[in-house]
């Protein structure tokens, strides 16, 4: 029986951390000594924690975690192909005014 990989399905609420069952942000596609694909998930803490070790056996690595979305949105914009971030705008008050005028 040949079991299918869900490649980049978005995880959800319902995804918990396999460590400590706090949301999934990471998922981890594994292949067990049979080859036959398997999954882990985690929470962006312990994603981290691991991360070394299970690039080391991970055939694909998922990462969805905020910290990664904002670093990613950071790099793009300083990379000018992000969203363009706002001008500090000078709002003046106006010419200054004396106490009699
Ligand atoms: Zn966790």
């Amino acid at each position: 029986m040949t079991q299918t990989i869900a490649h980049n399905k978005p995880l959800t609420a319902l995804d918990v951390c396999d460590r400590c069952g706090a949301q999934a942000y990471v998922r981890v596609l594994l292949l067990d000594s049979n080859d036959r694909p398997g999954e882990l998930k985690f929470c962006g803490h312990h994603g981290r924690l691991h991360a070394r070790a299970l690039a080391k056996v991970a055939i694909d690595i998922q990462d969805e975690s905020p910290q990664r979305a904002a670093a990613t949105a950071l790099v793009a914009a300083i990379a000018g192909s992000g969203p363009v971030l706002p001008e500090p705008q000078d709002k003046g008050r106006g010419p200054k005014r004396g106490w009699f005028s």
